[in-house]
């Protein structure tokens, strides 16, 4: 057996990486922008535990369009690079100083927020940059600063500079057929896409604001009126990112407002307010943070548009979280953020991860708790939200056994009349009255309380509940509630659910054992001939004993012959 090494050239391999490594072009901004926050968080570690002995200050991260110039330039304060260590991290392709740094320091930096993972960010300048060049100076005193630039071929120049202040300035020379990233707008639609929560302030420009300093006096103007002097404004930093999103604090240090105005923060524009939140925070099996907010969904609401943002430290990764949340969950908003997704994997792949199960597992129970609080803690409040949350909560009964669990003890169950029951409550309510001659119980509902208006009334005059059940997906609800009750213990009754406007109601036996007649047999033949005698012909009269002290008879019309006599 022969065997061999297969060789991997860099000359083969680096059009590809080009080419290939990312679908999105535009991502390149998103890896450059998460190494210049590696640095500085790096840098802050370094500085927090001791080993690096520097002025840590407030540093922020600059994005810069020189546009006669052709090039973009992306600066930063964080740790910088020794001319070794540009040797090591950047000629080596595929090699991660991120994880290097997370396995030397694994007992304190796990949660340092480090992004990098794969060593292979840094190239994706090239989709869009003809040169690259690195100036960067290490925070370690002694070393010089460095010169670093490559024209994407496997060739590259490493001389001295002359850089004075630590971190990186990372200079792209923009291609030819990728000019809209000189555009300010493209650049600034990137920044809010990806970079609107990163952890380290990010400038972009300069922006004129009232000085908060500044006191307007009272002056006149030429015709003695009085009037406010003109406000004095002030230029600062375009500072383009939230550093520190909701998602990111304890929900003990959050109060209502802080999610709602973080809900428009997520969405501008998005003017209804959301109906409840649910703040999602775990680090053991996996780490996951975030906030999922119930929007109301009566109203057309476009699901395509303002979706779940998934997130891994900050920093955006795709608006479609298909395969990490539950289906019919994904009609909420909102942002998760986790490290442990793997992402540039496939979508099928991900399905099967163990991981992202947990992960899936662990937002449709924590979804399921917090509805069973609002229930349980504000029944009137969760009555008046069921109408916009309904769809979500059915549509998970249908399609997550272990939410139905959950969810069948506080879905709700309205009636005609606006009285609300759980599924065991309405069991309770309507046992004694609406059981069928083979023992079911019997649950009446309508679909639609204008069109069925004159059944409900007349199955209200019975004295039945009339539930109200119209939403779309509710008939396959019905079918799975009986389905789950029919094979029951022998105390309990099967459950039938019967359209108010179907034959069904005519099952029901309303009386008692006890309810018999004050007629004798005989009596009741001759009563029975007497009403033939004045209805028509087609009808069938039978007749019933209601109960023993009240009107001895009802007359009772099948259905079908109704319904007839209403069509003529
Ligand atoms: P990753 O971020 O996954 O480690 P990259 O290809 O994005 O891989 O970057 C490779 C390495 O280059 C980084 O791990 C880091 O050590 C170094 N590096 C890149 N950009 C910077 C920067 N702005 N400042 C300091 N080091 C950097
Ligand atoms: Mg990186």
């Amino acid at each position: 057996m022969a065997k061999g090494k297969i060789n991997v050239s860099v000359e083969n391999i680096f059009p590809l990486i080009k080419k290939f490594l990312y679908s999105d072009h535009e991502i390149f901004l998103r890896e450059l922008i998460s190494n210049a926050t590696d640095a500085t968080l790096k840098l802050k570690h370094l500085s927090t535990i001791g080993e690096a002995k520097v002025d840590y200050g407030d540093p922020k991260i600059e994005v810069k369009i020189d546009k006669e110039g052709k090039k973009l330039h992306i600066i930063d304060q964080g740790v910088g690079m020794s001319k070794e260590e540009v040797e090591k991290y950047i000629n080596e392709v595929a090699f991660s100083g991120a994880e290097e740094f997370l396995e030397k320091y694994k007992d304190t930096a796990k949660d340092s927020g480090i992004i990098g993972h794969f060593g292979l960010g840094f190239y994706s300048a090239f989709m869009v940059a003809e040169k690259v060049e690195i100036i960067t100076k290490s925070y370690v005193d002694e070393e010089s600063a460095v010169h670093w630039t490559c024209d994407g071929s496997p060739e590259f120049a490493l001389t001295e500079a002359d850089k004075k202040d630590r971190g990186t300035e990372i200079i792209l020379h923009i291609a030819e057929d990728s000019t809209e990233f000189l555009e300010e707008h493209r650049i600034r639609e990137l920044l809010v896409k990806y970079n609107k929560f990163m952890p380290v302030p990010i400038k972009f420009g300069t922006k004129e604001i009232d000085d908060p300093e500044f006191e307007p006096k009272t002056i006149k103007d030429k015709d003695g009126k009085e009037t406010k002097e003109p406000h004095k404004k002030i230029t600062v930093d375009n500072i383009i990112n939230n550093p520190n999103p909701a998602w990111t604090k304890q929900p003990s240090d959050l109060k209502d407002e802080d999610y709602s105005s973080f809900y428009r923060e997520l969405y501008p524009m998005q003017f209804e307010e959301p109906l409840f939140n649910i703040h999602l925070n775990v680090d053991y099996p996996f780490n996951l943070t975030g906030i999922l907010y119930f929007p109301k969904l009566t109203t057309n609401i476009d699901i395509q548009k303002d979706r779940i943002q998934l997130y891994q430290n900050q920093v955006f990764v795709t608006d479609n979280v298909e395969g990490i949340v539950p289906e019919f969950l994904q009609m909420l908003r909102g942002v998760i953020d986790s490290p442990d997704i793997p992402l540039n994997v496939s979508r099928s792949y991900l399905q099967a991860d163990g991981a992202v199960k947990k992960i899936s597992s662990y937002i449709t129970k924590k979804v399921a708790d917090k509805l069973q609080s609002l229930f349980k803690n504000d029944r009137e409040g969760f009555e008046k939200k069921w109408n916009d949350i309904k769809i979500v909560i059915e549509y998970g009964m249908l399609s997550e056994p272990k939410f139905y669990e959950k969810a069948f003890k506080f879905a709700l169950f309205p009636t005609v009349d606006d009285s609300y029951f759980t599924f065991d409550e309405l069991i309770e309510k309507v046992k004694p009255a609406q059981t069928d001659k083979d023992k079911n119980i019997v649950l009446l509902y309508a679909t639609n309380a204008d069109e069925q208006h004159s059944y409900i009334e007349e199955a209200k005059e019975k004295g039945y509940e009339v539930l109200l059940l119209d939403s779309p997906i509710v008939s396959h609800l019905i079918q799975k509630i009986e389905g789950e009750n029919s094979e029951l213990s022998a105390e309990k009754q099967p459950i039938k659910f019967a359209r108010v406007d179907s034959d069904f109601i005519d099952n029901l036996i309303k009386k008692d054992e006890d309810k018999v007649s004050k007629l004798t047999e005989e009596e009741q033949t001759k009563l029975k001939e007497i009403v033939e005698g004045v209805v028509p012909k087609e009808y069938t009269v039978q007749l019933e004993a209601l109960d023993s002290n009240a009107n001895p008879f009802v007359i009772t019309i099948p259905e079908f012959m109704r319904r007839m006599k209403e069509m003529s």
